[in-house]
């Protein structure tokens, strides 16, 4: 008998501790973690300067709702939207909370429902966010979903020129579809999202909860495109393991989000925002960016030379290697050689390192995939 609902495949691995790059499971097992709790761990397992943020903040204030003043909420929205062509933020805790507040906002200030998304994106699991995910499987067994949503095919510039009109609220899309198997917006793809919102006033929406915060080695991974998103929501790699969420929005979009049409009990409270502080002067930062871009080329080049067979795609730290082997068994191979790693979409393994991963073990990941891939061949096609 277990107390939990059976909702989640979960890996029969207890992990009890972890610093830095490493976790150990209860019998001391030592891993390289290269799925940072699914892009979360911006800085790492256990981060000191993130530990001593939240030990500073844990014993002056925790939480106060949002019925007062909160500067400091204030302070961490001007620190996302700065130098940016956006202009103000909202917070709540997940990322699903992010895009609900995105969708809301939309329909709101256009006064319009239709919205347009991509096949095998991942947008989240409540009932707008679940809506706009284009992927069956996540809708399936729940009844009418949210019908105002139009799933295209991704990177299809007809398809999209052939949906979108005047009476579309917004397009929304990840740079990287992220669980949908590391796939990239192609440049002609964005260029033409663009021209299409601008043509038609349709507003953008870009999903950053997994791509944003440096994780592809800029801030925000749309500043690598043509795209110039009205609205850019966040989650995962904010917090560094803190749960928090933000929808980030430009200036016209102000009038429309006014008192009471939305909010969030937990939203940007004192500690998460202490916290996301922290990750942000950390992170948003040209040195630390530049050593994001600098590891991702490493591990890239590393990955091509020593595992030839795999199709290597993805931005920065969100690596995607597409693999004939059956993806479940090699994450379990690679479990047993000591490292964490997850899949996406049906036939891509996903490496998610730490954004301050060291060059020894990128090294190391790449030794233990190559065990697994190509020497010993412990998984094969
Ligand atoms: C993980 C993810 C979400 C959902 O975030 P939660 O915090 O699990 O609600 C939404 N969009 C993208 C792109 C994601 O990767």
């Amino acid at each position: 008998m277990t107390a939990l609902f059976q909702n989640y495949n979960r890996r029969p691995i207890h992990l009890v501790k972890g610093q830095g790059s490493y976790v150990w499971d209860e019998q001391e097992k030592k891993y390289l973690d290269f799925t940072s709790g699914i892009a979360v761990l911006a800085l790492g397992h256990c981060s000191p300067i993130l530990v001593q943020a939240m030990k500073e903040q844990s014993e002056k204030l925790w939480h106060t709702s949002n019925l007062f003043t909160n500067t400091e909420q204030e302070k961490l929205a001007a620190s996302l939207v700065k130098d940016t062509h956006l202009a103000h933020g909202f917070f709540c805790n997940s990322g699903t909370e992010a895009n609900e507040a995105a969708i809301k906002l939309a329909r709101k200030h256009t006064k319009k429902h239709k919205m347009i998304t991509f096949i095998n994106s991942f947008h989240g699991r409540t009932f707008g966010a679940m809506s706009a995910t284009g992927q069956e499987k996540v809708h399936s067994g729940f009844g009418p979903i949210v019908e105002t949503f139009e799933y295209l095919p991704f990177n299809d510039v007809k398809a999209l020129q052939a949906a979108a009109d005047e009476d579309t609220a917004a397009i929304m899309l990840e740079v990287v579809q992220g669980e949908g198997g590391v796939n990239p917006v192609t440049p002609e793809f964005a260029q033409a999202i663009q021209t299409i919102c601008d043509e038609k006033g349709i507003l953008l929406i870009v999903d950053e909860v997994q791509t944003g915060i440096a994780r592809t080695g800029t801030r925000f991974a749309f500043e690598q495109t043509a795209l110039k998103p009205n609205i850019v929501t966040l989650a995962k790699g904010l917090g560094g393991g803190f749960p928090i969420g933000a929808m980030l929005g430009t200036a016209d979009l102000f009038d429309s989000f006014s008192a009471g049409t939305h909010g969030s009990t937990f939203g940007g409270n004192q500690m998460a925002v202490a916290i996301a502080q922290t990750v942000i002067d950390t992170t948003f930062n040209e040195t630390f960016l530049e050593n994001v871009q600098a590891s991702a080329s490493y591990l890239k080049e590393q990955l091509a030379l020593h595992i030839p067979q795999a199709e290597i795609r993805g931005m920065g730290l969100l690596v995607g290697l597409g693999l004939k082997q059956p993806i479940p068994q090699v994450v379990e191979a690679c479990e047993q050689a000591g490292m964490l790693v997850v899949g996406a979409g049906t036939s891509t393994l996903r490496l998610l390192p730490p954004l301050n991963v060291s060059k020894e073990e990128i090294d190391e990941a790449v030794a233990i995939l190559k065990e697994i891939l190509v020497e010993k061949q412990v998984v094969t096609e």
